[in-house]
């Protein structure tokens, strides 16, 4: 049953934030009433905007125009689903990494999901659009400032400071290469996903973001699919990262410490 609701529940913030971000990126305000169809600007009746329903029975089509609706949108809501669904099933794992979240009971199942929230809706607009919005950077910051701060967490001066280290690491690449390498968007991520992690697990959190940069890089490049000059966003590296250590952080470290 919980499994189901949360499933649901996870739809339905899904299509939220897969018209939440093609808004942000596009401009267009929030508060401006209902979907509306990209090609024919029809609205969408509420019986076609059920979350991923909706996109099967009308076999991706819109049912005005019959142009094809972008897989970006039941993409969006099924991960988020998946993304709900998975927090709570696996939510025992995380506590290794945040010993500080078992205090927080039922909420701590919330503020994972919310951050998988954020977390998708990044990964999105940065791979679309390159951006990462300062809204949700600020939003994750100040919801997972409030969560720890509540918990049984001892080390908040210490995750402040891993914050802020994290940050200017970013700064430092972001300067070095003259924003090529890394965006101002990663430097300001690196605040919420720095924080939550807290040390030591936050250096192989940098690390992995690396690792798996230079094997997606490598691939890009070898597929032809990109060329030295291409641009690839960091900032979805970071947040996989972020979710491989906040599930294997505590083995990672066990096989990483004696190399380091
Ligand atoms: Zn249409």
């Amino acid at each position: 049953m919980i499994v189901l609701f949360l499933f649901v529940t996870g739809l339905v913030f899904g299509s939220f934030l897969s018209a939440l971000t093609w808004r942000m990126m596009h401009d267009v305000s929030i508060a401006k009433g209902r979907s509306f169809c990209d090609s024919c600007k029809k609205p969408i009746s509420w019986y076609d905007n059920i979350p991923l329903f909706s996109y099967l029975l009308l076999q991706g089509k819109c049912r005005h125009c019959h142009k094809k609706i972008s897989a970006r949108y039941p993409l969006i809501e099924f991960t988020t689903a998946l993304t709900f669904v998975s927090v709570y099933l696996l939510y025992s794992m995380f506590f290794e990494i945040f010993p500080w979240l078992p205090s927080l009971g039922i909420a701590g199942i919330v503020l994972f999901c919310f951050v998988g929230f954020i977390s998708i809706g990044i990964f999105v607009t940065d791979m679309e659009e390159m951006i990462i919005p300062d809204s949700f950077v600020f939003l994750l910051f100040l919801i997972s400032f409030l969560f720890v701060l509540f918990s049984s967490d001892t080390n908040m001066w210490q995750r402040l400071l891993v914050a802020f280290v994290s940050s200017m690491f970013f700064l430092i690449l972001n300067l070095a290469t003259r924003g090529r390498g890394m965006g101002l968007g990663d430097v300001k991520l690196a605040l919420p996903l720095g924080f939550l992690l807290g040390f030591p697990v936050s250096i192989v959190w940098i690390f992995v973001s690396f690792i798996i940069g230079s094997i997606v890089g490598v691939a890009l490049l070898v597929s032809g699919r990109a060329t030295k000059k291409t641009r690839v966003p960091f900032g979805p590296f970071m947040i996989v990262s972020f979710w491989v250590c906040a599930l294997f952080g505590a083995s990672l470290i066990q096989y990483l410490t004696p190399y380091f």
